[in-house]
């Protein structure tokens, strides 16, 4: 079965472009009914703190992201690591090396002298026949792996296609520093490993350390994983998406009421394509995904199709759970929502009239307020569209309003028809100022279904208020 994961370093900030590292996997662990595992990188301690595992986890709860394993914790498995570290020493794939920090600095100001790509020169590595250094007094040695000499190291990437690195390229890499605490390659592969991972997918600024840890893997007499290396994403100025370059958390997304499944839909495109599609849902997501479609070029962040994506998801989303998103916006503000849309099914009316309009709930709440507080038309707009010559037609559409025997959109338009006929007006020359009186705004959905889902006492006062 596939097994997935997402392993972040919760060093503070997580944008899009890092959370796509989890969507990916998560997708893939879907789509082929695998586990997706979330294993957090903590072992840059000065760097990591709880805070930032906070902000991961809820990311990942805010889009769906939910894993069946873990959240595992690097930190807390360091016995685990030492236990394997020491069958990599028996085994003879590791030796100490004593060259100090001095001596490995002139080395690499020799080599780059000469114009050689700096690497350690294995004095400590013991081989056959060769005579070792005599081991410096006080001096705590660091481990270092035996990278296979000679050969080449080769898998098929997923995203890449297939990569070759010679191992003359690799050197003895430090898997333990000289407290025996083990270095982050040699940690990625146990849990790897014993996480039982069947495809690594994560961002290509791993792809360097790939063939280190192949090489692991096979030292360990095991199979490494299918690996797929994903192009960064880049912002709108094409950098590097990062907090540094004013990419926003993805917290931020939900704050500004985007819908979860725009932003995983988006993402999905950003790196990931099927065909034409563009707008999807979930589900069809993970049956869709595959490693198959991953883009080769680096996804650019582009807010203007993000909005697109999520008016999308908008228009079809369904409109008591836009509801439910609507009433939090407005607690979160203070407005007094009164109790007649906290039930039933009015609030979800509403939504269903506006959410075209909007890419966001928060947009969405913004629209809707007419309905739950007193509007401000702007003045000018008000002055020349509320002129003398429409004003006792306002005041007979607000008396024929008050006396209908329903209330509801067809007795509203019928309203409106007759008071159009006695007052030899346009329906624009009467839909504009009753708009702006009792919506503050001059725009709206057709103007009856607007007006019949206020409470009727309200309109009628907003038209004879002024
Ligand atoms: N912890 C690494 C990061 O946040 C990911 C390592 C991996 O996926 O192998 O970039």
């Amino acid at each position: 079965t596939v097994r997935t994961r997402f392993a972040p370093s919760p060093t503070g900030f997580i944008h899009l472009g890092n959370i796509r590292s989890a969507l990916y996997p998560w997708a893939f662990a879907r789509a082929n009914q695998g586990a997706f595992i979330l294993r957090i990188e903590d072992t840059d301690v000065e760097r990591s703190s709880q805070e930032a595992v906070d902000v991961i986890i809820e990311g990942m709860k805010w889009l769906g992201l939910d894993h069946d394993e873990g959240p595992f914790f690097q930190m807390q498995r360091m016995d685990r690591y030492k236990a394997v570290l020491q069958d990599l020493v028996a085994q003879g794939h590791v030796y100490p090396c004593y060259m100090s920090t001095q001596e490995l600095d002139a080395l690499r100001e020799r080599q780059m002298a000469n114009k050689e790509k700096p690497r350690y020169d294995g004095t400590w590595r013991p081989e056959a026949g060769k005579q070792l250094p005599p081991v410096p007094e006080g001096v705590k040695p660091v481990l270092r792996f035996k990278n296979p000499i000679g050969g080449s190291v080769v898998w098929e990437d997923k995203v890449k296609g297939r990569i070759e690195i010679s191992n003359d390229e690799l050197d003895d890499l430090v898997i333990a520093r000289p407290d025996g605490t083990p270095t982050y390659n040699f940690c990625v592969v146990v849990d790897d490993l014993d996480m039982a991972i069947t495809h690594v997918i994560r961002g290509d600024d791993h792809v360097n350390n790939t063939p280190r840890q192949i090489n692991i893997f096979k030292a360990l007499g095991k199979e490494p994983p299918v690996y797929a290396h994903l192009p960064t994403v880049l912002n709108e100025q094409g950098e590097k998406m990062s907090k540094r370059h004013g990419a926003k958390a993805v917290t931020q997304y939900r704050d500004e009421g985007y819908l979860a499944d725009a932003i995983v839909n988006y993402l999905a495109r950003l790196g990931w394509s099927h065909g034409d599609d563009e707008i999807f849902s979930r589900q069809q997501l993970v049956e869709w995904f595959n490693l198959d479609h991953l883009g080769k070029s680096a996804g650019q962040f582009d807010e203007a199709k993000l909005r697109w994506v999520a008016q999308q998801h908008m228009k079809t989303a369904d409109d008591a759970v836009l509801a439910s998103l609507v009433l939090q916006q407005w607690q979160s503000r203070g407005v007094a929502v009164p109790a007649s849309l906290q039930q039933g099914d009015t609030l979800a009316a509403m939504c269903a009239l506006f959410k075209d309009r909007c890419a966001t709930t928060v947009e969405l709440a913004d629209w809707l307020s007419m309905y739950v507080g007193a509007v401000q038309p702007p003045a000018d707009e008000l002055a020349a569209q509320f002129t003398d010559a429409v004003k006792p037609a306002v005041a007979a559409l607000a008396a024929r309003l008050k006396a209908l025997p329903t209330w509801d959109k067809a007795a509203v338009s019928a309203a409106f028809k007759e008071t159009l006929t006695e007052a030899g007006l346009k329906m624009p020359q009467l839909a504009i100022p009753v708009r702006l009186l009792v919506c503050g705004r001059a725009q709206t959905p057709s103007v009856d279904a607007v007006l019949a889902l206020f409470d009727r006492e309200v309109v009628v006062q907003r038209l004879l208020e002024t």
